[in-house]
């Protein structure tokens, strides 16, 4: 394989409903910095039918091309006719590298592109860096979390990652930012479309999404019951915080699977992160150290937590947690 033909980092921008995901913009954000250290251009893939402005925030989130495939077999995700789509893309244009959000859509279609294209994908990636010879620098968490293992795609292009959401920072929209908009026409093989869209079921969204919370009281197994808990609501309640939990709570049933934190949970960034009676496993750790600023509780002053933690307190959460709720709700 030549690999000096494969030019340029690529990032499947994904979309829902004619709104653009975060994780897309996130993913422009580090395909911005990776592009800039090897002199290269951002571009994105844009799927969909009737694209409207998406294009334009695509451009002012960092991307310098957009290659825009607008058609009426897009208006939904299906795997056939959006593998088909960017494959066409990837084979025409030969990029250097592609990105995909580790999302339900970008893990479905990730292993077909890498399948169809004959080359690797690393799934799940939380870091990624230009190494020796412009090699991509994949790494993710292995056995369990207990590992970051880094994998290098040395034989191969385009090297291709997915990567998890609320990993990468997003750049400041820049609406004055220059770029190109290309409308590409792809050659549908119809006969391949095996799956029919019947109908479309929304989801009830009665929950907040903790990834987009600005402080986060989370609790752990040290928290110890409904009781318990209730004292982070109202802690919550005085900063307007979001209560977010460990998995050892998640599996006592004692809160929803959608606010657990880390490896297997949700990726957050949020300007406060309280960890209450929460250990610091590492993965726990996986979906939440990337916060600005940590506040540890723990009774035990050898808690891992304390190592990543800002600012911490050694006490009893039962005590603590009461007495600053008081003097939150006093000022
Ligand atoms: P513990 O580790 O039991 O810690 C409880 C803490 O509370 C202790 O540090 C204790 O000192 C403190 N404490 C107790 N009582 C008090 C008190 N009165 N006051 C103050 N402090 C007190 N975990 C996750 O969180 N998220 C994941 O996504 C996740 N994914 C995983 C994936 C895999 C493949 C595996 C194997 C594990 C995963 N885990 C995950 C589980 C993880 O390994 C830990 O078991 C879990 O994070 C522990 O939760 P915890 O810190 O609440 O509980």
């Amino acid at each position: 394989m030549d690999k000096e033909l494969y030019k340029g980092v690529f990032v499947f921008a994904e979309q829902r409903e004619g709104v653009i995901q975060n994780v897309a913009f996130e993913l422009i954000g580090k395909a911005r910095e990776l592009a800039d250290s090897i002199g290269e251009k951002v571009t994105a893939i844009l799927c969909g039918y009737k694209m409207g402005e998406m294009p334009k925030e695509l451009i002012a989130a960092g991307a310098d091309v957009v290659l825009v495939v607008d058609d009426e077999k897009l208006e939904h995700y299906l795997t056939e006719p959006y593998a088909q789509a960017v494959t066409h893309i990837i084979q025409e244009c030969k990029p250097e590298i592609v990105l995909l959000g580790a999302t339900t859509i970008g893990r479905d279609l990730g292993p077909r592109l890498s399948s169809r294209l004959r080359t690797g994908l690393t799934a799940d990636c939380t870091s990624l860096e230009i190494g020796e010879d412009r090699n991509l620098m994949m790494t993710r968490p292995a056995f369990g979390g207990n590992l970051m293992a880094t994998i290098v795609s040395k034989a191969h292009r385009p090297q291709m990652s997915t990567v998890r959401p609320g990993v990468m920072r997003r750049r400041v929209a820049d609406n004055s930012r220059q770029g190109t908009v290309e409308n590409v026409t792809v050659p549908f093989d119809t006969s391949k479309f095996r799956v029919r869209l019947v109908k479309k079921v929304h989801e009830e969204k009665n929950m907040v999404d903790i990834t987009e919370a600005h402080i986060l009281v989370s609790g752990g197994r040290g928290v110890g019951s409904q009781d318990g808990f209730s004292k982070l609501t109202d802690l919550a309640g005085q900063i307007h915080a979001e209560v977010s939990s460990s998995r050892a709570m998640v599996d006592a049933g004692l809160i929803g699977h959608e606010r657990q934190v880390g490896q297997t949970g949700k990726t957050v960034r949020p300007d406060i992160y309280m960890a209450i009676g929460i250990s610091g496993a590492i993965q726990h750790l996986a979906g939440m150290e990337e916060s600005d600023f940590i506040i540890a509780i723990n009774k035990d002053k050898f808690a891992p937590i304390f190592q990543v933690a800002d600012l911490g307190v050694v006490g009893d959460l039962h005590k603590i947690v009461p007495i600053l709720t008081a003097k939150l709700r006093a000022s």
